[in-house]
């Protein structure tokens, strides 16, 4: 954690050291802010010219000169006119200062460039580790359209030589292996900008990869006792008052269709739907518990410019279920959805996972025990099937806790995909019951669960990891006859038809070039 801290305030530091430069090299220029992230830091400026690639040299060898430089950061409390003064000629400090500064904020100067900044910092401009410029890209001011576009630049900055290098390899091997490069090559999907932004087209090859994961999944599902359930793509909008989801999550959702005067709504979950289900007539406590999964398509409103491939979408499906048990079933419903999700992942091919637990937050709701039974029953599955895992105190949902599985890719990277999610708000909220052996109606407990999450995301992990090398199993084409000569043809066909009457996927490929 230690040296996290370290390597964000090198991050951070190397962002002020870049404006530095960029104001040496190009004195107009007026600067925006500059934060670490993720790997590295960005600076926003607004400059007439936009930067071109040869820039980033000249800039990294100024940033280069400060560093050598080794000047201290220094820390300077000021009040908000002190601070407006200092920033006189930039615009866009200026606003920040007018609308968020307190009384008395802090500045930070190196070598004769100030930045308003709450730090921290490294202790000078040497002590920043190894750096590189990486990309140029457009920004609005504050992330808002009618603001002007700034130009950002983004760097990455590391601890050691080692570390740059180590992640300048894995950057080069991500991009070999981006799914929206090989999903082109490979023909196996596509976005259109009169379809819309974030809806998936699936081709054939990738139509059929996907129908060979559903097919495992609808069997495996069967196997695993659950029963396989459908519902429509629009409901009510009064469905989503009586969820909540039109109170905690509008904004992820497409505004209303009237349709006879009723407005409507496309599905951003599946919940509501199952739960109709449920209560289409009385349960008994001999029924449960009840699993009913489902590839049930939803949209979600993503912003366009959060959209990227298959892992960002507006049209997604989710390999989803609910389980329906008494409060007694909960034990064991719980770790047998965790050994479900631990045997679908190692089939294709992931058997390294990090994984969560999220605790009861600030808010939410259902009653203290029922948390703390539910919270025990995730416990008791993750010690029998994974031990090593994380709690993130307070990260579970408002209506229960849940597990969060993330899958390492062949690159070390984590993605999301499985979840299993107490809830004890929807079963309230829709009021469902089962009869218990006392005559006496009861409330039984809700689990959502996905397995791989959304298949669109899994196909985009799936394509990574595996670099567009699937497996046997999983290849679109598993055989490509290759006839010698034009003579061979027929019996390259002869030998096709054989092999696909007994379920391989063969092609011939009886092009007019040379076999190499
Ligand atoms: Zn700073
Ligand atoms: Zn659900």
């Amino acid at each position: 954690m230690e040296k996290e801290d370290v390597v964000e305030k090198m991050r951070h530091s190397a962002a002020h050291v870049m404006a530095h430069a960029v104001r040496n090299l190009f004195p107009e220029v007026k600067i925006g802010i500059g934060p670490a992230i993720e790997d590295g830091f960005y600076y926003d400026f607004d400059k007439l010219e936009p930067f071109v690639p040869e820039d980033l040299e000249r800039i990294e060898a100024e940033m280069a000169r400060i560093m050598e430089a080794d000047r201290k950061f220094l820390r300077r409390e000021v009040t908000r006119a002190e601070a407006e003064q200092i920033f006189a000629d930039q615009p866009y400090k200026l606003e920040l200062i007018r609308e968020i500064a307190d009384e008395v904020s802090t500045v930070y100067e190196e070598g004769g460039f100030v930045d308003w900044c709450r730090g921290p910092h490294v202790e000078s401009t040497g002590k920043i580790g190894a750096y590189k410029l990486r990309s140029i890209a457009g920004a609005y001011w504050r992330g808002e359209e009618r603001n002007p576009m700034l130009q950002r630049i983004y760097g990455t900055a590391w601890a050691t030589k080692e570390d740059l290098d180590a992640y300048l390899h894995r950057l080069e091997e991500a991009e070999k292996r981006d799914h929206r490069k090989l999903g082109r090559e490979l023909e196996l999907f596509s976005f259109d900008e009169e379809v819309g932004p974030g809806l998936v087209l699936w081709h054939p090859k990738g139509a059929l990869m996907r129908k060979i994961i559903e097919d495992y999944w609808r069997a495996t599902h069967y196997e695993g006792g659950y029963e396989l359930v459908q519902t429509p793509h629009i409901a009510r909008q009064h469905l989503w008052a009586t969820s909540g989801h039109l109170e905690f999550f509008a904004e992820g959702m497409y505004g209303p269709m009237e349709i006879e005067g009723q407005p409507y709504r496309i599905k951003p979950m599946n919940c509501p739907f199952h739960l109709a289900i449920y209560k289409s007539r009385i349960r008994s406590y001999r029924e449960l518990p009840i699993r009913w999964a489902e590839l049930g398509t939803v949209y979600r409103y993503e912003r366009s410019g959060t959209l990227h491939g298959l892992i960002r979408v507006r049209g997604f499906t989710q390999d989803d279920a609910h389980i329906i048990c008494r409060p007694d079933q909960l034990d064991d419903e719980v770790t047998r959805v965790l050994s479900f999700v631990m045997d679908m992942l190692s089939r294709f091919g992931f058997n390294e996972y990090g994984v969560y637990l999220s605790t009861r937050p600030e808010k939410y709701v259902g009653d203290d025990e029922g948390w703390e039974k539910a919270t025990a029953a995730l416990r008791k599955a993750l010690e029998a099937r994974h031990p090593d895992y994380k709690v993130d105190e307070g990260a579970g949902v408002f209506y229960g806790p849940k597990i969060d599985v993330k899958i390492k890719d062949a690159l070390g990277r984590e993605h999301q995909c499985s979840t299993i999610q107490v809830d004890f708000n929807e079963p309230e909220r829709f009021d469902i019951s089962y009869i218990g052996d006392d005559g006496k109606a009861h409330r039984p407990i809700m689990i959502h669960r996905a397995l791989l999450g959304s298949l669109e995301r899994f196909f985009a992990v799936l394509i990574e990891h595996y670099a567009g090398a699937f497996p046997l199993w999983l290849a679109p084409v598993q055989v490509i006859l290759l006839p010698i000569a034009d003579r061979h043809h027929d019996y390259a066909r002869l030998v096709a038809a054989d092999l696909s009457a007994k379920g391989f996927r063969v092609s011939v490929d009886d092009r007019n070039e040379k076999t190499g």
